[in-house]
């Protein structure tokens, strides 16, 4: 079907739930409608098409979506001509049920039909019909994308690069594999010419993105691996910063840890979700390392860029988890020491494996055990901050501040959040900043002329 592109005449609200990969396709669907003539909207009432970006790996991710499916039944009351989209896993997971379930949506769009939003988009408002789209296969180069080569974020100093989707890993607990597929890695070629695009587009920093990039290149004809990619990327592109996630502990080879020190575009961070310190639930889990191996990696890891970050994300209440096996997390946490952690309560979800496993861990104690964990990673999160007062770190400056304080915002290699009193010109500029206080979640600095020099 043919689609003209037209003036912006009709408005698009997106609202996003979940994960960085989630961003990254609300901005490929951003893109897409806006050259079918669609202007990004603030505000949702008003907005001729609402786009719900779904995440369904947690329970209590999913049942925000359907609260908030829930709220926008009186809009289409009040405004038929309004379409409602919901795009993601919870769409990949419930398909045609949710159309059952809330009589005021007008397309389902499974993980793999994203690209294809345009084309029935503009078939669903001439027909007025409800559509559950979930294909097997994602069109690579659909006609709606301009090229297949998605910018978005071009607008922005930081920008996410997907460079594969899925995941074969089939860890226990998880339900990606059956709602984002198998693993498909993207040609080299696209990413290198997607980044080169954002970088011209005046793009500083890129977040490269995938379930597992260390696997990154099965299946990909030209053999390039996660560790050539980083290479090229840093060879072939003009961008100044580079980073990834997610990372597999069972996948982190010591050609990777080296890129660390090789590589002096690549980011000095590390996103390594262990999830468990008990060997017996890690392999329940079929996370395919030992809580041994995962050290012996993060000691790798420092000893060949000491001052690298490492963070992780780490699951309490797994099915069969007792008291020493949480114990056993506690201590790999103080081991360790992260400089950042997320940590989530264990949920059933569908179709995957440990939702049949005995011996649920009931809900009281998975919160006594999440709100014991937090405790005890925040001490080491505040203590490790405060060791960077009187340090002087680069940052990419990336704007005004959240707390609206009139100050600014940037990043260090290590993935640290700086606030500083300082000029607007700084916005897009690398700087040095002396560090003078530390909190829970950010650091406050003072700009320096070079380094060492306050
Ligand atoms: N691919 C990454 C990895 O290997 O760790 C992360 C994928 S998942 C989208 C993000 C995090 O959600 C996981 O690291 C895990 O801690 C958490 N998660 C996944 N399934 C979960 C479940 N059923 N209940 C609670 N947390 C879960
Ligand atoms: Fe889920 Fe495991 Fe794949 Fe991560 S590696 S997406 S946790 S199956």
């Amino acid at each position: 079907m043919q689609i003209e592109v037209m003036q912006e005449s009709r408005s698009l609200y997106v609202k996003t739930f979940g994960c960085q990969m989630n961003e990254y396709d609300s901005l490929r669907v951003q893109r897409i409608l806006h050259s079918q003539g669609y202007a990004l909207s603030s505000d949702m009432t008003t907005a001729d098409v609402i786009f719900l970006n779904t995440c369904s790996v947690r329970e209590k991710a999913e049942q925000k979506v359907h609260s908030f499916l829930g709220r926008l039944r009186h809009m289409k009351v009040e405004r038929p001509g309004l379409k409602i989209i919901v795009g993601g896993c919870v769409a990949q997971q419930l398909g045609k049920q949710l159309l059952q379930r809330f009589e005021h949506l007008d397309l389902v769009l499974g993980t793999r039909g994203l690209s294809a939003i345009a084309e029935i988009l503009e078939t669903i408002q001439e027909t007025q019909e409800r559509l559950a789209y979930l294909p097997e296969e994602e069109a690579s180069r659909h006609p709606c994308e301009p090229q297949a080569l998605s910018v978005p974020g071009a607008d922005s100093l930081v920008a996410p690069v997907t460079i594969m989707q899925g995941c074969d890993n089939y860890c226990t607990y998880c339900i990606v594999p059956y709602v984002r597929g198998r693993e498909r890695s993207r040609p080299a070629e696209d990413i290198l010419r997607e980044i080169q695009a954002l970088s011209a587009s005046g793009v500083l920093e890129i977040l490269l993105l995938g379930q597992n990039v260390n696997s990154y290149g099965r299946g990909l004809n030209d053999q390039t691996g996660f560790v050539d990619l980083l290479h090229r990327i840093q060879g072939q592109t003009d961008i100044a910063r580079l980073r990834f996630t997610t990372s597999h502990p069972k996948d982190l080879t010591p050609e990777l840890i080296r890129c660390f020190a090789d590589l002096p575009r690549l980011c000095k961070h590390l996103h390594l979700p262990v999830q468990a310190g008990s060997d017996s639930i890690l392999s329940r889990m079929n996370r395919g390392y030992t809580a041994a191996e995962y050290l012996e990696k993060v000691a790798v890891l420092r000893q060949t860029c000491p001052d690298i970050a490492v963070s992780a994300d780490v699951m309490v209440g797994f099915p069969g988890e007792t008291e020493d096996d949480f114990h056993q997390t506690l201590q790999l946490l103080q081991a360790v020491e992260f400089d950042n952690l997320f940590s989530f309560r264990y949920s059933d979800r569908s179709y995957v494996k440990s939702s049949e496993f005995p011996d649920k861990v009931d809900s009281q104690t998975k919160a006594r055990r999440l709100s014991a964990l937090q405790r005890l990673q925040a001490g080491i999160t505040l203590r490790k901050n405060r060791l960077e007062i009187g340090s002087i770190r680069e940052i990419l400056v990336e704007g005004p501040s959240r707390a609206a304080n009139g100050q600014l915002t940037g990043r260090t290699t290590q993935n640290r959040t700086v606030n500083f009193d300082g000029s607007k010109r700084l916005i897009g500029q690398t700087i040095y900043v002396k560090i003078i206080s530390a909190f829970s979640h950010s650091l406050r600095g003072e700009p320096c002329h070079q380094q060492g020099s306050p």
